[in-house]
Order: C-alpha cells, then structure tokens, then sequence
C-alpha cells in the first residue's frame, strides 16, 4: 500500500503529528511532512501500523492518502 501526503491539502492542524509522531512531521509553518524525509510518499504494508490508520482518519482535510 502507498501513503501520500499531499502538502497543498494540508491546514496545520497537527492532528497527524499527535497520532503518528513517527511518521508525521511538520515544517516551520505547520504543513506536513515525513519524518526525515523531503519524499511525498512511501510504501506501507497492507497490515497498516495503527499510528498510520489513526493518522489517516483524523486528517480533517484529506490531506493524507492511502492507496493499494
Ligand atoms: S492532520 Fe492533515 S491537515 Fe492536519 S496537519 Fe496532518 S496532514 Fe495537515
């Protein structure tokens, strides 16, 4: 499965950074980013972690994405 964080989506409200510290980051501004990481995407097994699952639920704008 692929997780994809899509930046211009993103409204700063650091819910992903509370459920999955590390996966979520932010920059300066509060826009999301991977932890040590500039990439926009990264592969997930299909079992996905529960930080990563809860992350992608609380995101209020969608901002983050899985696909298979
Ligand atoms: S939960 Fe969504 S909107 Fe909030 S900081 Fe994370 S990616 Fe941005």
């Amino acid at each position: 499965m692929l997780c994809k964080i899509i930046p211009k989506k993103c409204i700063a409200c650091g819910l992903c950074q509370i459920k999955a510290p590390e996966i979520f980051d932010y920059y300066d501004d509060g826009i999301v980013k991977l932890v040590d990481s500039e990439e926009k995407e990264f592969l997930v097994s299909d079992d996905l972690p529960t930080d990563l699952l809860e992350a992608y639920r609380a995101c209020p704008t969608r901002a983050i994405e899985l696909k298979k």
